[in-house]
This record gives C-alpha cells, sequence and structure tokens, in this order.
C-alpha cells in the first residue's frame, strides 16, 4: 500500500490517521509529545482528574463517524450524553442567568432575567441557526482552496448570502442590533471566544456559533474530554496505525518540489505523503527552512491563549454546574487588553469548569475538580509570573464576591497552565488555542489550505489550518484532507 507519515497525534492528527486507513494507506504517527492527544489531554493529582485542555464539547458525531467509517459500534469506544443547561452565567450585580439548551425555554427565561421579548430572542436564535445551515457547507466541510469547491450551486448560494449575514459589521453591533439588555449582549458576544476572537473585531456571521450549542447541543463524553483522545487512539491502534511517541520530527524532506518523507533523530524516513498536525507556523519555521514561506498566511493574527488554575477544591458549590461564567463589569476593555496590549485585564471574566459535576470519580468525596480559566493574549514574552500572581489574586476575590465565601481556603491542590506552557507542550505558535484569531472577514479564506500548494504530496490538519479550530472544526480538517488527497 501507499504509505503516510503524520507528524503530531493530535485530536485531528489522530482523526487523518484513521480515514488515511480507510483510504488504503499504511499510517505512522511520529508525536513529540510521550502522549496522544496534544491539547487534549489530561492529568490527576491527589485525586483530582482534571481535563487539561477543551472543556466544552459540541458535535460527537464527528467522533463517532470515525469508528463507523470501520464498522466499529461506537459505544464499544465512545460513550457521551446532551446536557440540558448550557452554562450558568453570573454577574457581580447578583444577576443569575442558568441556559438552557432548549431555546424555547432560553427564550422564556432570557426574556424575564433581561428585560427582552422572547419572540425577539427567538428570532436572534433562528436567524443564527440559517447563517450555519446556509454557510457551514462551504466553510466546514470542503477546503475553500479548490475551484471545485465553487462549483456547486450550493456554495454558490452560500456565498451570494454571506453578504446579508453581517460580514461587514462586529459581532456586537450585530448582537446590538437585536437587543438592549447590556448582559444580553455579553452573553451573546462571548461566542466569540470559542474561536478565540473578540467579539468587537470577529464579523457578526459568527453569531452562528450559539447555535451548535443550542440546537445542535452541548454534550459530557463519559470519563470527561480526556476520553476523546483515549477512545479514538484506541481505534487507530486497533485498525493498524503505527505510532511513535517521544519522536520529535526535525524536518520534512523535500525534493524537486515534492515531499518524499521526515527527519527524526538524524534518521530520513520516506513515505508517499506526509501530513503535518503540528502547527502550521512552527511547521514551516521549523520543517521546512529551506522552502517558500507562505508570509501572508503566517503572519496572521493569532487567536487568544488561556491562564488556567487547576484547583482540588474540598467543598461543593450547589450553584455551579459543568460550565459557568463570572463576567467582567467591563467586556470591551478585556478585549482591548487582551489584543491591543497583549495583557491580562484586572476584571477578567472567569470560566469555572467542573467535570465532577457529571463524572463524580473526577473528585474525592464532597469536593471538586475547578479549571478556572481565563482568556490570555497569546505569549510575546510578558512577565508571566507577574502576570499570573496578579491574576490569581483577582480571580480569587471576584469568586469570592459572587459566591460570597472564601475560596482560597477550601483548595487543597493546585497546578498552573500559561500561555508558554501550551506553546511548550504543544508547539502552538503563541500559544493560541485556536490557530488564528477570526478578527477579520478575510480570516476564513486566509488559513492555510489543507494541502501545500507549491510541494506536491504535503498536506495538513489541525486547528491552525482550514476550517480553524476547536475539535470540531478539527475533526472537519480530517475530513477535507481525505478529499484532497488525489485518489491516484
Ligand atoms: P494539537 O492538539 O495542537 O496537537 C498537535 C500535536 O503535534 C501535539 O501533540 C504536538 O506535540 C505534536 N507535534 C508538534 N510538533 C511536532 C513535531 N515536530 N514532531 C512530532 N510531533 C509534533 N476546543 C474545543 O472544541 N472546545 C473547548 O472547550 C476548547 N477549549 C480549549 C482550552 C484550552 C486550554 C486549549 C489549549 C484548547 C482548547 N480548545 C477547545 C481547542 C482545541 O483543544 C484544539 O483546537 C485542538 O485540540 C487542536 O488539535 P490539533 O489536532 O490541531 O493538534
Amino acid at each position: 500500500p501507499k504509505t503516510a507519515i503524520i507528524i503530531g497525534a493530535g485530536i485531528a492528527g489522530l482523526a487523518s490517521a484513521i480515514r488515511l486507513i480507510k483510504k488504503g494507506y499504511y499510517v505512522t504517527v511520529f508525536e513529540s509529545n510521550s502522549y496522544p492527544g496534544g491539547k487534549l489531554h489530561s492529568k490527576t493529582v491527589d485525586g483530582y482528574r482534571f481535563d487539561l485542555g477543551p472543556s466544552l464539547f459540541t458535535m460527537p458525531w464527528l467522533v463517532t463517524e470515525l469508528f463507523e467509517l470501520h464498522s466499529k459500534k461506537p459505544e464499544d469506544y465512545f460513550q457521551y450524553s446532551r446536557k440540558e443547561t448550557i452554562c450558568n452565567y453570573f454577574w457581580e450585580d447578583g444577576t443569575r442567568f442558568q441556559a438552557s439548551a432548549d431555546s424555547d425555554t432560553f427564550a422564556i427565561q432570557g426574556a424575564e432575567v433581561f428585560s427582552e421579548s422572547s419572540e425577539n430572542i427567538k428570532k436572534y436564535l433562528v436567524n443564527n441557526k440559517k447563517k450555519y445551515e446556509h454557510t457551514s457547507s462551504i466553510f466546514l466541510e470542503k477546503s475553500l482552496h479548490k475551484s471545485s469547491t465553487y462549483f456547486s450551486k450550493k456554495t454558490l448560494k452560500a456565498l451570494l448570502r454571506i453578504g446579508g449575514m453581517g460580514i461587514y459589521k462586529s459581532l456586537d453591533t450585530e448582537n446590538k442590533s437585536y437587543f438592549k439588555n447590556p448582559k444580553l449582549i455579553q452573553l451573546f458576544n462571548r461566542y466569540a471566544t470559542y474561536n478565540g476572537s473578540s467579539p468587537f473585531k470577529t464579523p457578526g456571521i459568527m453569531s452562528m456559533i450559539p447555535h451548535l450549542e443550542m440546537d445542535l447541543g452541548t454534550y459530557f463524553p463519559k470519563g470527561g474530554m480526556h476520553s476523546i483522545t483515549k477512545s479514538i487512539y484506541k481505534l487507530a491502534k486497533d485498525i493498524g496505525v503505527q505510532f511513535h511517541f517521544n519522536r520529535q520530527v526535525d524536518e520534512i524532506i523535500v525534493e524537486n518540489n515534492i515531499a518524499k518523507g521526515i527527519r527524526c533523530n538524524g534518521e530520513a524516513l520516506k513515505a508517499d505523503i506526509v501530513v503535518s498536525n503540528m502547527d502550521v507556523y512552527p511547521t514551516y519555521k521549523k520543517l521546512l527552512t529551506q522552502q517558500k514561506q507562505p508570509k501572508r498566511v503566517l503572519q496572521q493574527e493569532r487567536s487568544s491563549s488561556a491562564l488556567i488554575f487547576y484547583w482540588g477544591i474540598n467543598k461543593e458549590f450547589p450553584e455551579l454546574d459543568l460550565h459557568n461564567i463570572l463576567f467582567s463589569a467591563n467586556y470591551k476593555k478585556e478585549f482591548q487588553k487582551l489584543f491591543d496590549e497583549k495583557t491580562l485585564h484586572d476584571d477578567p471574566t472567569v470560566y469555572i469548569n467542573i467535570t465532577s459535576k457529571e463524572n463524580t470519580q473526577d473528585a474525592p468525596k464532597d469536593s471538586e475538580n475547578w479549571f478556572v480559566m481565563i482568556n490570555a493574549p497569546g505569549n510575546y514574552g510578558q512577565d508571566w509570573p507577574e502576570l499570573i500572581k496578579k491574576a490569581r489574586t483577582t480571580i480569587v476575590e471576584k469568586i469570592n464576591r459572587v459566591f460570597k465565601t472564601d475560596v482560597e481556603s477550601y483548595i487543597t491542590t493546585e497546578f498552573i497552565l500559561d500561555p508558554v506552557g501550551i506553546e511548550t507542550s504543544t508547539s502552538s505558535h503563541r500559544g493560541a488555542l485556536y490557530g488564528a484569531a477570526s478578527n477579520s472577514k478575510f480570516a476564513a479564506f486566509l488559513r492555510h489550505p489543507n494541502f501545500s500548494t507549491k510541494i506536491e504530496n504535503l498536506f495538513f490538519c489541525g486547528g491552525s489550518v482550514h476550517p480553524g479550530g476547536g475539535i470540531p472544526l478539527c475533526l472537519f480538517s480530517a475530513k477535507i484532507l481525505i478529499d484532497v488527497i488525489p485518489n491516484d
């Protein structure tokens, strides 16, 4: 059979390996870490299990179809359940909102809490759904870099419709055209962070993101987010993918503009195709140093990063659920700090994820495993120890004010992940969570294609290339990859 080498065992690398086996390739994966999953990994300390990266799971069928592709029963590998509450929202003036996954309930309860009309909220949600349905087939499911994509009627229709979908205004302006209540606007603005962007810059078309959660649903994988990695890694091994861990690839070997294989620990290894699941920036800067660099693609603004405190808490907080948000009083300032000043805001929005609410084994009895995250700028060499020290104090004080508690006294275990840590453990340029930011209406078209236009037999998958970051989009990138690899 033909041979494929994949650089990186992130979620997209794993999914690509599984799909390439189906296409008849003999697949070998080289991973610099000692484990698969990249950002989708976990750690257990003092009886507390923490998912280190992603916490929100949408579009689970993109995972289960990998098992079906190889005629396996998904439930033998991977199980999950749908959440009825999307998120609990808290503001410092005492306003609280439990966002229901049922859009009618959301509209009725939202109308009450935010003094808006429920019809208006419904209208907004219906329009979001339309935006998603009219554009997902082109922006998420196909290569934007093959002329064949533009020949279909559906694509042309979608492109014609885009103008009316709010691409010429920001998400904030779009949301303000529907609502007056600043808190409801803030709630819907938050969805810009799902691809690491600013709601004051990302285009209004991004209001399709809430549709993913509200109509398509949010889910919790049995055993936590890490079971996504574990289950598809197991499938990959079961169907014959070869893995080499602790093996950092140093070069993609290119001869006469054709990728011929890789160099790893001084050894040259040949393959018919090479797929990079490594962030596209270091792929060019470290593995393709002799090749022409796609400057415009590599110069794109990066998405935000994160600062996360993993806390073992020896108390239970019944007012909290799996996903919880404590909003900043000044959201605009928060994003100015992140993207313009590349620093942390002194009143950041705090996200608390607690998987022990769903999976009681994730924490000791009467305790909870808190993943406390704030958005952070990318790593530009800031004084992180100083920023982290300040942020910790601010976060503790905010939690204390909102829940009238003394959270510090319940923290029994602690470790921290910052943008530098994310960059070091996954090679993500500047520690970006989602590759390039979507702070411009052209972002979708500026992402690197899933193939090289200059080097034959070189392909790309993962959060830094088309269609973008986040688990579902990474899984889409693996599907598109298969479409762009010629059938001989
Ligand atoms: P990565 O996970 O980036 O993995 C790349 C792999 O390549 C790594 O294992 C790395 O070691 C390996 N590698 C790199 N260079 C080499 C080399 N030279 N040789 C060999 N191996 C190499 N997404 C969501 O959907 N929901 C969320 O709630 C969410 N929250 C997030 C929170 C955090 C804190 C983070 C960090 C990310 C979050 N994301 C979320 C984003 C999501 O994790 C990523 O988009 C996705 O996991 C990226 O997968 P990937 O396949 O691109 O590869």
